[in-house]
């Protein structure tokens, strides 16, 4: 005789009182971010750079898809001295939530009022060409303020940048300005996680020489060349300042470099299972079929797709983590939801959670596994993660 009546649990739900206003984050699928973790790794890239030379932790895309206040306070915890963004609102964002350390705008402001705004929040702009900075001192002296800038020169990424035979032009220019303050001048690295070093050398050679020729400016200026790549690659590419972002949320840029920091991911990517299925062989799972069962097989959904940042391109290519077990997810991943075939984990059961970025006992999948698998980035798997999905820091 079949049970036709609600559970005690469920019952409970039922009776609750008032309607839920807001879904429990953890009601399908949600980030988990250890801040620790965070703050450990950043303290142990203090430990490959010289006490003289600064960390600035690198919080752009909402820190890599972390939440960047969370990772900004870790990461000044852990002995970073500066952080990074790309744009003025995540500047301005990082103001309003109290950060007082000094920030650099990485990426470039080409209107008046941004620059305006910028010197507003004591944020530091990029600067590549003496018509912004000739804006930012205008800007400054109108108020009687002194305005703290960066010099980005390219040195081979050609990308942002001054062209390197302008840049000491450009430098005494701006020392020109009065209510300019040059703090830094840097450059970016374009092959710093590629196993030659050819271009890592030639773009270092340009900067030190450019560096050289600032003689006694150059002991007052921050100068700094290195990303997460260049700051484990040697410490020749330190400088002043390293720029570091990947490698403080756990993950080195240079799988073939091997490094014996202890870097931890801070990120798990979790979702519940939300419906569990018998199907017999020959069944078409999804949208088109693509994966039909070989064996009478247990069908477990799952409430995350590529809504939430589960690149489609993923799709029968990755698994879930339970309990040791390694669940293959199979078929179309759509919008919402996603499958995997539980047939081998008779445990698993509707409400389960499982672990599709992370660890679960010894079995861990990273960022770099995604990428591997779908012609990516771990960069841009980590920044793929969207909005719905709660994060959760622990
Ligand atoms: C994003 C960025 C970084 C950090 O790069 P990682 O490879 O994540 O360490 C450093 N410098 C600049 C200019 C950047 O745009």
């Amino acid at each position: 005789m079949q049970n036709l009546f609600v559970s005690r649990s469920d019952r409970h739900l039922i009776q609750r009182e008032k309607p839920l206003l807001m879904a429990d984050a953890r009601q399908r699928a949600w980030i988990e971010v250890e801040s620790s973790a965070i703050e450990s790794n950043t303290h142990s890239l203090r430990n490959v750079i010289a006490d003289s030379c600064l960390l600035m932790a690198v919080v752009k895309a909402d820190g890599y898809g972390h939440g960047a206040e969370t990772v900004a306070r870790a990461a000044i915890n852990g002995g970073a001295d500066n952080l990074g963004v790309a744009t003025l609102q995540e500047g301005i964002e990082l103001r309003l939530a109290g950060l007082n350390c000094p920030i650099l705008l990485l990426g470039n402001l080409i209107k008046p009022d941004e620059l305006r705004a910028c010197l507003h929040w004591r944020l530091m702009p990029t600067l590549s060409n003496i018509r912004e900075a000739l804006i930012c001192q205008e800007i400054a002296e109108s108020v009687g303020l002194q305005f703290n800038v960066h010099l980005k020169v390219d040195t081979g990424m050609t990308r942002l940048g001054c062209d390197l035979n302008l840049a000491l032009a450009l430098i005494s220019q701006i020392d020109d300005l009065n209510n300019l303050v040059l703090k830094g001048v840097y450059s970016h690295l374009a092959l710093a996680d590629n196993e030659s070093s050819t271009v890592t050398r030639q773009q270092q050679q340009k900067f030190e020489k450019l560096l050289t020729a600032m003689g006694e400016r150059r002991k007052e200026v921050c100068c700094h060349l290195a990303n997460s790549a260049g700051t484990l690659r040697e410490a020749s590419l330190h400088y002043d300042m390293v720029r570091v972002g990947l490698a403080i949320y756990g993950y080195t840029p240079i799988a073939h470099l091997k490094t014996n920091l202890g870097l931890k991911p801070a990120l798990a990517l979790k979702a519940r299972v939300t419906f569990i299925r018998q199907v017999p062989k020959g069944v078409g799972v999804s949208y088109g079929h693509a994966f039909i069962t070989q064996r009478p097989t247990r069908l477990a959904v799952v409430g995350i797709g590529y809504a939430d940042g589960v690149n489609r391109a993923l799709s029968g290519r990755i698994s879930a983590l339970i309990n040791g077990y390694s669940l293959p997810q199979v078929g179309s991943i759509t919008m919402d939801q996603l499958v995997l075939d539980a047939t081998d984990c008779p445990e698993l059961e509707v409400g389960s959670v499982v672990t599709l970025l992370g660890s679960d006992g010894d079995n861990s999948i990273t960022p770099q596994h995604w990428s591997d698998l779908s012609g990516s980035i771990p960069w841009e798997v980590l920044c793929g993660f969207k909005n719905r999905l709660p994060r959760i820091v622990i």
